[in-house]
């Protein structure tokens, strides 16, 4: 906590037209639109599994099983848009929905027979945003609503849609990520040990469990702090740093090369320490819920836990615009690195009041990917005009 500075409350002002409110028919047009799409997005899926549904993934869910989910979908999507008609104001969502769930039905909806499927190096991960997709709007959105951290920030804030095409981008390009990391990893064979690998393999699996949150800690935490003080690494991360509403989809917000990146970096110790496959897998659930959480607009009491683990209140102040906070919070897991390399901001009970970058950075997607290179012209042409 920083003595000589006044920590403010953030004030968020209710947007009333993007608010969603019962029985206006917005709810349920967003439902029918979304279960359209997504149940669109798993017919085409199930037509060409092996372009895009990934390898990883298949071995872990039962495709039969996701047909049931995947007709549920159908159904609740043509229900929703039935609803929104009946509603009228926003008739042309309902109309777009059903329209959307009638060409799944038409491509064969359910039934698409399921076999066997050749696995190819590269793929879209089409399952794998769906269910991310599914899974995320169930568990965030119902803690964001349970526990909201600022009550009037609307799930439609300002951008979303952005943050949405990120979400899918990031999502789809999931087995390019994982061939690039695979591939990136190879080059760390001449530091394995076999020794080492089967002693780690003999501890519970509790105990590498934890090895592994630590050793990835380690690694993101340096990674992460170098993207914030190497100064031309930092415009690839500020676009992950430019959102400024946080919430359960705004994590979803980076640069490629820092999505490719981290999960490169991250491969490395995992590869090295060679756990078992259990307490991998419990690594891999408790990250990937872990990254969507803190960035959440939720309040949801931690007690002293957050004095050990990265909670949304400690990562919502990594991305505070505010001067005590700048360059602080790199962990992704546990607060240890940043307490022990000094760079932690945890006031209490305080929040921030500002997020975002000091400079303003491109709104659209492709102005945020050129963003690194686009910088640099900036920087030169305001040091020629000095
Ligand atoms: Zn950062
Ligand atoms: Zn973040």
């Amino acid at each position: 906590m920083d003595k000589n500075y006044t920590y403010r409350d953030r004030h968020v002002e209710l947007d009333a037209d993007k608010q969603f409110r019962l029985g206006e028919g917005k709810i349920s047009g967003y439902c029918s639109v979304f279960l359209g799409a997504l149940s669109l997005l798993a017919v085409i899926a199930y037509l060409f599994p092996s372009y895009l549904t990934t390898n990883e993934l298949r071995n872990v869910y039962d495709a039969a099983v996701l047909q049931n989910v995947l007709k549920y979908g159908m159904y609740f999507s043509l229900l929703f848009g039935f609803i929104t008609f009946y509603l009228k104001r926003y008739r042309l969502m309902g109309a777009v929905g059903i329209a959307l769930t009638s060409c799944a039905f038409l491509l064969g909806g359910y039934t698409v027979p399921v076999g066997p499927v050749e696995a190819k190096r590269l793929s879209l991960g089409v399952d794998w945003l769906i269910l991310a997709f599914l899974g995320s709007v169930f568990i965030f959105l119902a803690l964001e609503k349970l526990w909201p951290k600022y009550k009037n920030q609307v799930i439609l804030r300002s951008g979303w849609g952005l943050d949405l095409f990120y979400f899918c981008f990031n999502h789809l390009a999931i087995s390019a990520v994982l061939v690039y990391a695979n591939y990136h990893v190879s080059h760390f064979d001449w530091a394995l040990s076999t020794s080492l690998q089967e002693s780690i393999q003999s501890m519970p699996i509790l105990l590498q469990f934890l090895l592994v949150v630590l050793s990835a800690d380690f690694v993101l935490y340096w990674e992460h702090r170098l993207y914030h003080e190497v100064k031309w690494l930092w415009p690839i991360h500020a676009v992950h740093h430019s959102v400024e509403n946080l919430d359960w989809l705004a994590g979803s917000r980076g640069h490629f090369i820092q999505v490719f990146s981290e999960r490169a970096m991250v491969m490395v110790p995992l590869y090295l320490l060679g756990v078992d496959e259990t307490a991998l897998n419990i690594y891999v659930a408790f990250a990937a819920l872990q990254a969507v959480l803190i960035h959440c607009n939720t309040n949801l009491p931690f007690g002293y836990l957050k004095y050990i683990i990265v909670t949304p209140q400690f990562h919502h102040w990594h991305h505070s615009s505010e001067k005590p906070a700048i360059d602080t919070n790199y962990s992704a897991h546990t607060i240890l690195f940043d307490w022990l390399f000094n760079t932690m901001h945890l006031p209490k009970k305080h929040w921030p009041a500002e997020y975002g970058t000091t400079k303003k950075l491109p709104e659209s997607f492709i102005g945020q990917t050129l963003y690194p290179v686009t910088s640099q012209f900036q920087k030169r042409k305001s040091e020629t005009h000095q």
